[in-house]
């Protein structure tokens, strides 16, 4: 693997890579950064916590830093799209830092504030724009922005743009980009839609595909606390109290339910800020801000939120709720383990919560160990008298103990703690073909 030196990346560059500490290149960088240097399109599959930022800033970077040229009012040369604006904003500091030792101006485009700077940023000129999709519309629709010069795109997190709805956007704005132009393409995991859209956005791309499984469980131990949903909060608590807990994301299914989580534990003696689509865009960066740098302990957020999240030192995520969709679980635990870190995933399971847990399962393989703990979970007459439909099941031991302590977990051998049969194993390795399929097919 070729170290940061043996690249052809301008001085300024390395010098900022020297600043930053960086001395090897992460494989996704390792393996786009020659092949983008020289020209190429970049079809990558990853995730962030992978160092894809840099794999595609850097080429940039080194692009405009050789060209030196000046901005042009309302003319931007390189457009990175994202699907949130903390994404965006996270993407755009990573432009700072990396280019801090270039004189390259950029400007921040998103939505759910006013305007003005923005409009003023792009009037001034800006050699790169960072924007999300819904903003950048209105403001080319409203002529403040034109992207006739653009040399080179980056259209990050794909997969999260369809599921947030930007796919006419993405491809209104496709419309719109020169034909001759480098692209840069990356989505966490590749469905069908996703491939025909990185199809006609590429030109002979060199495809690199780093498993996300590999970024999640390596470095990553994963838990699952199997328990009441009224055990929930308590048992939140004592985790987050426990000596071995620094700072602490949370995530919960509902808006709603982040207030709720967040504002038990504040009282508590806990300081926690909570993160979700009905805060404004201040509170939003408020909140991360006061989390990344250590005034509060606990972030509690919901998936959308929580996109594009980079606060290094997370030492656990925990799992409010089981996510509905099995890849946001891949995706959330991500937070933690970062560069090479190590970290702790907790998922607080309920009777009603096993069926998603069990798509998470055959998702991840069975090569991964999800660490069960039943010591807490309801015997089967508190579940009959809670759950009155639901089949009687005798799954769980009970234990005296309500506190949750994560050294109670013990190795178990499936997510839901029931032994594997024949069947079960052929239905999760379907499951996991299927993924392997989509991620595969088309290319
Ligand atoms: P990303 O996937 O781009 O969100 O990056 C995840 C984290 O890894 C960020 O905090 C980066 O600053 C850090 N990072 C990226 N590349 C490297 C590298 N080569 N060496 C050390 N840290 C890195």
């Amino acid at each position: 693997m070729k170290t940061f030196e043996e690249m052809d990346l301008i001085a300024p560059l390395q010098r900022a890579l020297k600043d930053e500490q960086y001395k090897t290149p992460t494989p996704i960088q390792a393996k786009t950064i020659p092949v983008a240097v020289s020209g190429r399109d970049v079809l990558g599959c990853a995730q962030t916590g992978t160092g894809k930022t840099a794999a595609f800033a850097l080429p940039i970077l080194n692009h405009l830093g050789q060209r030196n040229r000046k901005a042009v009012s309302q003319r931007p040369f390189v457009l990175v799209l994202a699907p949130t604006r903390e994404l965006a904003i996270q993407i755009s500091n990573s432009f700072s830092t990396y280019g801090k030792h270039l004189k390259l101006r950029q400007a921040l485009v998103y939505g759910g504030v006013g305007q003005a700077t923005q409009v003023r940023a792009m009037n001034r000129g800006a050699h790169i724009l960072v924007a999300t999709p819904g903003r950048l519309l209105d403001l080319m629709d409203q002529g403040h922005i034109n992207l006739a010069q653009i040399e080179m795109v980056v259209l990050d997190e794909a997969d999260r743009m369809l599921d947030m709805g930007f796919l006419p956007d993405v491809k209104r704005i496709l419309s719109r980009l020169p034909r001759k132009r480098q692209t840069f393409f990356y989505s966490a995991t590749m469905s069908p839609t996703i491939v025909d859209l990185a199809k006609r956005m590429l030109t002979q791309p060199v495809n690199v595909k780093i498993q996300s499984k590999s970024a999640s469980v390596d470095t990553i131990e994963q838990k699952v606390l199997f328990l009441r949903r009224d055990q929930k909060q308590e048992s939140l608590r004592s985790i987050v109290a426990a000596e071995d807990a620094g700072q602490v994301l949370v995530f919960t299914r509902t808006k709603r339910g982040a207030d709720v989580v967040a504002r038990k534990l504040d009282q508590s003696g806990i300081n926690t800020a909570a993160i979700h689509g009905n805060k404004s865009q201040n509170a939003r960066q408020r909140a991360l801000e006061a989390f990344r740098k250590y005034r509060v302990q606990v972030l509690v957020a919901t998936d959308v939120a929580a996109r594009g999240i980079d606060v290094d030192g997370i030492t656990h995520v925990i799992n409010f709720d089981i996510p509905m969709d099995p890849e946001s679980y891949v995706h959330r635990i991500g937070r933690t383990g970062r560069a090479g870190a190590s970290g702790i995933a907790i998922s607080f399971c309920t009777e009603g919560e096993r069926r998603e847990l069990r798509e998470i399962q055959k998702l991840l393989g069975s090569s991964v160990r999800l660490i069960t703990d039943h010591s807490q979970a309801p015997t089967e007459q508190q579940h009959r008298s809670s759950t009155p439909h639901a089949k009687g099941r005798s799954t769980a031991r009970r234990s005296s103990s309500r506190r949750s302590s994560p050294s109670s977990f013990a190795q178990a051998s499936t997510a839901d703690g029931k032994p594997k049969n024949k069947r079960k194993q052929r239905k999760g390795r379907n499951a996991r073909q299927r993924v392997k399929q989509a991620s595969t097919s088309k290319r």
